[in-house]
């Protein structure tokens, strides 16, 4: 069956045209800037990729777009809407409503949309796509991926913070975590490369990229992770603070004359490594590169962003008292050996030893550790679409 998974933004969708009996990318492709000019870029498997403007008033003339693609004669793959057997949508918020992945009903995006307030940006935007699909392909079954649903199996002293019981009565405040999907493929690959079971098997992953997170597997299943009600919470990330003493807020305020939509805007654009490094970049090639160029605050701001990683991961080997796989992901986690031998040096204590060649890896799947070592630290490239493709096959067959 193909499987259209689909990642839709405010202003701009991804899309993967996956074979989930071969696992391969059919085509992919972004649109952007809905609702304000609008380009879509699209790529078949082995083809070029080429880039057109595209008048893009809403999200439903851009999914006509990428259908129009997907079946054009001379570079689509596809020789009618008939050949898609179904839609994953990748959804970011699922409260406590959903632990896992669902086929999606009208009761479905009732329950979706009651979580708004807890994803204000992101899931309207998650909704708008599915309702395009819907309208473009009505026979097709279509399934919602959560981004939170993973971490749904946290024990309660893991996701309350301390804050009065009645927040968490009214407004549901508690800690529910990201990048479930990421977490759950990851963890799942590094016992199957490792040939143990996974529901025996004590994991860290951590997920190194603009947005970034920790989480421990324990068994197979989340039983903690570093973002919280909101993906702000953790680790010092591309732009995003992470943890910070709250009551800077009320101090910065006051000195910055900043209400709570200037502090917010702080914390989740200005702040993070790209606060750190004076604004010199988010990107961690670029503050790799200013580092080896004598830069002192991209040298301090690389040096906190790998102290916070190894600090989460130590106290997750705390939280599951042990852990037997480490796994580095995302673009940082996936490409920066540098980061990683930081990180790792910080946990030589658990008696990890990196083989240094096979830490120079980029984007494969590679175990780091030596064979001594008394845990397993491997890279592993993410793979959300094609994750969110399996559970979607899952569901509609
Ligand atoms: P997200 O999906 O959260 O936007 P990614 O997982 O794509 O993020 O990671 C993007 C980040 O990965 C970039 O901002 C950059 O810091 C880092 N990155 C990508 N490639 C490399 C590389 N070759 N070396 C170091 N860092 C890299």
């Amino acid at each position: 069956m193909n499987v259209l998974v689909i990642n839709c933004g405010s202003s701009s969708l991804k899309f993967q045209l996956i074979n989930s009996e071969s696992e391969e990318v059919l085509a992919k492709g972004l649109c952007e800037r809905i609702g304000i000019d609008g380009s879509l870029t699209y790529q078949p498997a082995g083809g070029e990729k080429v880039k057109t403007a595209k008048d893009m008033p809403t999200h439903t003339e851009a999914i006509q777009f990428v259908i129009d693609a997907l079946t054009d004669e001379a570079t689509g793959v596809v020789k009618s809407l008939d050949e898609i057997g179904a839609v994953g949508h990748r959804l970011v918020h699922g409260g406590e409503k959903f632990a896992s992945s669902v086929i999606i009903t009208e009761e479905v995006k009732k329950a979706v949309e009651e979580c708004n307030d807890l994803a204000p940006l992101h899931n309207p935007a998650n909704l708008i796509g599915v309702n395009a699909c819907e309208k473009l392909m009505p026979n097709t079954p279509m399934v919602a991926v959560f981004d939170t649903a993973f971490h749904q199996t946290m024990p309660e002293k893991a996701y309350m913070y301390g804050l009065p019981y009645a927040y968490y009565e009214k407004y549901k405040v508690r800690r529910y975590g990201f990048h479930g999907t990421s977490h759950s493929y990851v963890s799942k690959r590094a016992a199957e490369i490792l040939g143990k079971p996974y529901d025996a098997t004590k994991t860290i992953v951590c997920h190194l990229g603009n947005g970034a997170s920790v989480c421990a597997v324990l068994n197979g299943k989340s039983v903690d992770t570093s973002m919280g009600l909101t993906p702000l919470e953790g680790l010092v990330m591309g732009t995003r603070s992470g943890d910070i003493d709250p009551a800077i807020l009320e101090f910065i305020a006051k000195k910055e004359d900043l209400d709570i939509e200037g502090l917010m805007k702080v914390l989740n654009k200005e702040s993070g490594v790209y606060g750190l490094s004076n604004g010199l970049s988010s990107d961690f090639r670029d503050l790799c590169a200013a580092e080896e160029d004598g830069n002192q605050q991209a040298k301090v701001a690389l040096e906190v962003f790998a102290y916070r990683v190894a600090k989460y991961v130590g106290s997750y080997v705390a939280a599951m008292n042990g852990v037997d796989n480490i796994v580095f992901t995302a673009g940082i986690g996936e490409n920066d050996g540098a980061i990683r031998a930081e990180v790792c040096k910080y946990l030589q204590f658990l008696g990890i030893e990196i083989n240094k060649e096979a830490n120079a890896a980029r984007g494969e799947e590679v175990i780091i550790s030596t064979p001594d070592s008394k845990v397993n630290v491997l890279v592993i490239p993410t793979n959300e679409e094609l994750a969110i493709a399996r559970e979607t096959v899952a569901l509609v067959k």
